[in-house]
């Protein structure tokens, strides 16, 4: 099984009837900025090399985003800026994400959501986390080489560690506490591996300034020099 298996079975997962409804109704009800286009409208799996030494963990895909265009984090605020932050970091090869066909790349990097399906007001439940996380824990055991994961929010972070856990990750007591910068190296089968945070790059963060770009690019720069440059 390689990552292109996971991410076709993933795409017809219904395990999560309230966000298979969500994720369906909007699909067809559209925003009207978008009322011509053909939303993708089931789960959006992760996107880059399977070589990657650094994972992206996000929240979920948004329902007028990755929910309408099928690919993560790709038509949408948040997409707008993690991408620029990965090109900025020489992690992939455009500053843009506008739809799955927009030649975009990532180079070392590898981006997945916690949860694969859009939520209603971007806030899947614990039980949904709990529900999907055996694909979160499927893709990261088919990334080899990987070395560090920068976890964009709270929710995220909740999400990893018990998937980190159950793959063997020595997870130290009390459980390391997600902030923007935290960093925690820990003890895994195939060697270290760094858990850095980052606050979310949703709209509540940027529009407020709670994340800056500086800020982010400050993650990721450490990401990128943990990695081994
Ligand atoms: Fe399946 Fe995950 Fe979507 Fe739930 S959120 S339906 S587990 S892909």
């Amino acid at each position: 099984v390689d990552l292109a298996a996971v991410d076709e079975r993933v795409s017809g997962c219904r395990a999560c009837p309230r966000l298979v409804a969500w994720r369906e109704e909007v699909a067809v009800v559209k925003r009207a900025a978008f009322r011509d286009q053909v939303y993708w409208g089931r789960p959006v799996h992760g996107m880059g090399p399977a070589d990657a030494r650094i994972g992206v963990v996000g929240l979920a895909p948004a329902a007028h985003g990755g929910n309408r265009t099928g690919r993560i984090f790709t038509g949408d605020r948040s997409g707008d800026w993690i991408f620029a932050a990965l090109w900025r970091a020489g992690l992939a090869n455009q500053p843009t994400s506008v739809s799955i066909d927009d030649g975009l790349e990532l180079t070392d990097c590898r981006i997945v959501a916690a949860v694969r399906c859009a939520p209603p007001d971007n806030a899947p439940t614990p039980a949904e986390r709990d529900t999907c996380s055996p694909w979160l824990a499927r893709e990261l055991e088919l990334l080899p080489r990987l070395r560090v994961l920068v976890v964009l929010g709270g929710f995220g972070w909740s999400a990893l560690l018990p998937v980190l856990a159950r793959a063997g990750v020595e997870i130290p007591r009390p459980k390391p506490r997600f902030g923007h910068g935290a960093e925690v190296t820990l003890a895994g089968p195939g060697g270290p591996l760094t858990v850095l945070g980052s606050y979310h790059v949703s709209q509540q963060n940027t529009f407020t300034g709670r994340l800056t770009e500086p800020m982010l690019d400050a993650v990721l720069t450490r990401a990128v020099e943990l990695a081994g440059g």
